[in-house]
């Protein structure tokens, strides 16, 4: 079966068509600027990736757009709409409602509409997407795959926060996590990989992109991950600035007379490794910084490292030992300086990294020596197979 898969924000979609029977993207692309002017970009697996400025007033347009481009008569990898058996979107949040994925119905929608307050700036936009789909798709199935439903396993202990219990009774803040499907799929990949029982091995996942997030995957469970109501807690991400002391929000709105819109900007946009080295939100840009001598930059890779190898210490304290510990996504799987940096901290537990390993790029492997006490990986993540593979387990 084609699954189409659809990540859909507020002014931006990007999508792919994968055959699940092969697990072979046949295309893929973004649309951008939607509801702006409109700009489409697509690539056929065994094609050129062409750019065009396409007017999309809404996302409607938008998936019209894509449909188009896969059904193209010359660069398009499908026939006609019939042979895309189903759709699976990313749902950034499905609250306490969602621990797995779900097929779409009206009721699923509700329940996802009641979720917005939690995530305001995506999931309305998901479920546009989800509408734009079903209005041009009719009879398609269509799959609800959550960011944080893997993390719904966590115990009270773990989600439960230091304030008045009422919050969590009258509003549900709790902790939640994201990148859910992303810590799934790498923790099943790498006891898959290594040979291992899933639901017998303790694993550390550590989800370093532009956003990061750490879990602790106990028995094939979610026990404990870094971010909480919102993606803003844990690490030291791109521009978040992760956990911090929560009064440092009012010191900074009186010294720089900002409103709480304003510290959130602040918090979510301008700080982490881009607010500390003043140079650049991307690991790239800080390293090469970095090696020509600037201390901010320098310091901005430091502190991040710190952060991901405490992270990592709490979590071996959380599941009482550690087997495996994997990292993915942007800088997981391609900074291996950052990984040795990490890594250099992480002593005490025996672990010991063969850095001829370690130099390899994009491809599962073992990168910590025989004799380490705990394996560390780097494993890629796929989040649109995993959500694939849900879709089509679903429908
Ligand atoms: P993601 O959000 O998973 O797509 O990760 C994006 C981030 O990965 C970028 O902002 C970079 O900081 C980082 N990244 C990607 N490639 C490299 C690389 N070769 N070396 C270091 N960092 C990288």
């Amino acid at each position: 079966m084609n699954v189409l898969v659809i990540n859909c924000g507020s002014s931006s979609l990007k999508f792919q068509l994968i055959n699940s029977d092969t697990e072979a993207v046949l295309a893929k692309g973004l649309c951008e600027r939607i509801g702006i002017d409109g700009r489409l970009t697509y690539q056929p697996a065994d094609g050129e990736k062409a750019v065009s400025d396409k007017a999309m007033p809404s996302h409607t347009e938008a998936i019209q757009f894509v449909i188009d481009a896969l059904t193209d008569k010359e660069t398009g990898v499908v026939k006609e709409l019939s042979e895309i058996g189903a759709v699976g979107h990313r749902v950034v949040h499905g609250g306490e409602k969602f621990s797995q994925s779900v097929v779409v119905t009206p009721e699923v929608k509700k329940a996802i509409e009641e979720c917005n307050d939690l995530a305001p700036l995506h999931n309305p936009a998901n479920l546009i997407g989800i509408d734009a789909c079903e209005s041009l798709m009719p009879g398609t199935p269509m799959v609800a795959v959550f960011d944080t439903a893997f993390h719904q396993t966590m115990p009270e202990k773990a989600y439960t926060y230091g304030l008045p219990y009422e919050y969590y009774e009258k509003y549900k803040v709790r902790r939640y996590g994201f990148h859910g499907t992303s810590h799934s799929f790498v923790s099943k990949r790498t006891a898959e990989f290594l040979g291992k029982p899933y639901d017998a091995t303790k694993t550390i996942v550590c989800h370093l992109g532009n956003g990061s997030s750490i879990s602790a995957v106990l028995n094939g469970k979610s026990v404990d991950t870094s971010m909480g109501l919102t993606p803003l807690e844990g690490l030291v991400m791109g521009t978040r600035s992760g956990d911090m002391d929560p009064a440092i929000m009012e010191f900074i709105a009186k010294k720089e007379n900002l409103d709480i819109a304003g510290v959130m900007n602040v918090l979510n946009k301008k700080s982490g490794v881009e607010g500390i080295s003043g140079v650049s939100s991307d690991f790239r840009d800080l390293a090469s910084a970095a090696g020509e001598g600037n201390k901010r930059a320098e310091l901005a890779l430091e502190v991040f490292a710190y952060r991901v190898a405490k992270y990592v210490g709490s979590y071996v304290a959380a599941m009482n030992g550690v087997d495996n510990i994997a990292f993915t996504a942007g800088i997981g799987e391609n900074d291996c300086g950052m990984r040795t940096k990490i890594c250099s901290y992480l002593g005490y537990l025996g672990i010991a990294i063969d850095e001829e390993a370690n130099g390899k790029r994009g491809e599962e492997i073992v990168i910590s020596t025989p004799d380490s006490k705990v394996t560390v990986l780097v494993i890629p993540t796929n989040e649109e197979l995993a959500i694939a593979r849900e879709t089509v387990a679903l429908v």
